[in-house]
């Protein structure tokens, strides 16, 4: 049995975002058990739910909202969230990116943590009757085969031989994934950062947020995991799985996908919910503005 959890108080998690180099600062707030994860910019005064829908584009992270009111690079909030079993969170950000931290979770878990969870109830999380499989370019491909637990079973596979062929698979229970996958930083390759930069991406990448992949070494220290990249997939897949809006199980069998699949099997998960009579109803009209803090 899967339940319902938000935050216990209030609490405020700033820094530069990966992509815009903008520093924003951060505010997660409990919300009900209804409520599910909702983005707010404060400095728009616009509401985002987190869900499939909203997902906008996947240029190497994951937006949501509208152009003008997006909230960018927000799967790794999203991922601890699925990962801690937070359900309901009001998410106030006074800018258009999340901050990227250290690259990894686990400093979005530390707020958790911080704050501390209340449970609100139990839940019954959702499995697909029969497998779903999305399938991208260059034999990229996802299957999701019910099951009554939640396991990811990930491969890449990358020309770069520092990354090569890496495959994981994991049972995702709280503790799992706080040890095995919150902890695996982002990545990005020493050959395209100019590139990047000159398409207005990776503004705030610094060798403190990111692992800077060389053509034959990492060249800013040491790995947290000799596979830290594909744990570092399975972080992303989990956070862009939050966008179905309800809690989920099921194996799923990942190779080589990306943010931009990985939101499209969250929005056939969408479509079979809503073909399996599960209300989709949120409160989407009545969310309510944070408090002046
Ligand atoms: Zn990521």
């Amino acid at each position: 049995m899967k339940f319902l959890s938000t935050l216990a108080r209030s609490v405020r998690v700033s820094g530069v975002g990966l992509h815009s180099g903008r520093r924003s600062e951060v505010v997660l707030a409990p919300a009900g058990p209804n409520h599910g994860i909702v983005f707010y910019r404060s400095d728009k005064d616009v509401f985002i739910p987190a869900l499939a829908e909203n997902a906008g584009h996947f240029d190497h992270a994951t937006t949501l909202g509208e152009r003008g009111g997006e909230v960018g690079t927000v799967e790794h909030l999203l991922s601890a969230a699925t990962g801690a079993g937070v359900s309901n969170l009001l998410v106030e950000v006074d800018g258009p990116e999340l901050p990227i931290l250290d690259g990894s979770s686990t400093p979005w878990l530390e707020a958790f943590r911080q704050a501390g969870l209340v449970r609100q109830g139990p839940v019954a999380a959702f499995t697909p009757a029969r497998p779903i499989v999305v399938t991208g370019a260059g034999g990229k491909r996802i299957e999701l085969k019910p099951a009554r637990e939640l396991r990811v079973s990930y491969s890449i596979d990358f020309p770069n031989p520092v990354i090569g062929r890496q495959t994981l698979s994991l049972v995702i229970s709280p503790e799992n994934y706080a040890r095995h996958v919150a902890p695996a930083r982002t990545f990005g390759f020493l050959a395209e950062y100019e590139t990047l930069k000159a398409h207005g991406l990776a503004r705030g990448a610094t060798a403190e947020n990111c692992i800077v992949v060389g053509d034959d070494r990492v060249e800013n220290g040491d790995l947290r995991f000799p596979d830290e990249f594909v744990r570092h997939k399975i972080l992303d897949l989990l956070g862009d799985l939050a966008l179905v809006g309800v809690p989920i199980t099921g194996h799923i069998v990942a190779t080589r996908g990306g943010h931009a699949l990985h939101a499209a099997l969250a929005r056939r998960l969408r479509e079979e919910l809503a073909a399996s009579g599960a209300s989709m109803e949120s409160e989407a009209l009545s969310y309510a503005r944070p408090q002046t803090r």
